[in-house]
């Protein structure tokens, strides 16, 4: 048995956090993701299976990452998604298992998925217009996925968290609304700068949040405050801490030097950066039979290729991977 080190990059940054895509397919195109007509997805047969998943994330807690989110493109479409929770979540050493989905199928599988293990949820949710949802999605889901964030909340996920990401001229008009619409309903409200991931990323109307930041603070007497949930977002609470929104801000402040994550694709590459080409395959070590000594000692040796940062601001045509690739 490998001698117990927690999990640490050459810049002193333990990682503590993995991201975990379990399918790079989507039922929306949302305009800052996936391509219209995309349609070049992994093969089926390279999909890590339940069981080459559970072993990286075993090999993670093992490791001391005590943190899981299941993410995608959308990781409801994967058959049996709280089959596979149930299986992470009952492992030794995980801790925290979260879940980020766009909501279009959260109503028929809350329950089972609050049942697995998973306690916090993170939903998409651009817009509270259902044509202009529909424009950013090219989906008319909005009814849906209101029902599914109310299951969610009658299920007892807490803290659910509204992903918003914040495009010029798209919905920017709507955040006043988007906080008052969560505030109501004890959802985080979390805006997004855009980042420029592929062609999709780069021309989706990136909005500078810290303007937006002092507006709201004023508009709502917010004061700074913490949210659980560890990520990178900056925090804004109502003084009676009923009411939050998060910042998070890759573009305008970003948060590299305290980076906890790296990614797994649902091919089972390890992505070190959501901003650069470092990677590193596992599923051919785990289709050859690897050790489970042998694998903690490659995901070690991956973790070496963190980058020290993005570089989105100074090269922002250097990534063609879209989100939904890396799982987001
Ligand atoms: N399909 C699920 C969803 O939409 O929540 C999970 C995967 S999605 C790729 C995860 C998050 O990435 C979403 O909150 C989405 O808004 C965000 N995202 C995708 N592309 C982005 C981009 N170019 N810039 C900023 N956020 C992006
Ligand atoms: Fe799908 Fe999520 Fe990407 Fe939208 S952001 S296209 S819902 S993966």
């Amino acid at each position: 048995m490998t001698q117990f080190s927690p999990l640490q990059d050459r810049f002193g940054r333990r990682i503590d956090y993995l991201r975990l895509s379990v399918t790079d397919r989507c039922d929306m195109r949302c305009s800052y993701c996936m391509p219209q007509g995309f349609s070049d997805y992994e093969e089926p047969e390279d999909w890590l299976t339940f069981d080459e998943i559970e072993r990286v994330v075993a090999s993670f807690a093992r490791m001391g990452t005590s943190r899981f989110r299941i993410t995608g493109g959308e990781p409801l479409l994967r058959r049996d998604l709280s089959g596979l929770a149930v299986r992470l979540s009952s492992l030794e050493g995980v801790t925290d298992m979260s879940l980020s989905t766009n909501g279009t199928q959260l109503a028929r599988h809350a329950a089972a998925l609050k049942k697995s293990g998973i306690t916090r949820l993170n939903v998409s949710l651009d817009s509270l217009c259902a044509e202009r949802l529909h424009s950013i999605t090219r989906r008319d889901a909005l009814a849906q996925i209101l029902d599914g964030l109310l299951v969610a909340k009658a299920c007892g996920f807490e803290p659910i968290k509204i992903n918003m990401v914040v495009m010029a001229g798209v919905n920017e008009d709507e955040i006043e609304t988007m906080a008052e619409y969560c505030f109501r309903h004890g959802f985080v409200l979390r805006l997004i700068e855009t980042m420029p991931m592929g062609e999709t990323g780069r021309n989706s109307g990136y909005v500078d949040l810290q303007p937006i930041r002092l507006r709201l603070q004023a508009r709502f007497g917010l004061v700074d405050g913490l949210v659980r949930g560890g990520g990178p977002a900056r925090y804004l609470v109502s003084p009676d801490g009923a009411g939050s929104i998060g910042f998070i801000t890759p573009m305008s402040q970003h948060f590299c030097e305290t980076c906890n994550r790296v990614r797994l694709s649902v091919d089972g590459t390890l992505y070190l950066c959501l901003g650069q080409e470092n990677q590193f395959a596992l599923r051919p070590l785990l289709r050859d039979g690897i050790s489970d000594d042998e694998l903690d000692a490659a995901i070690r040796s991956a973790i070496e290729l963190k980058p020290e940062r993005h570089e989105f601001r100074e090269q922002p045509g250097k990534l063609i991977r879209v989100m939904s690739m890396t799982g987001g």
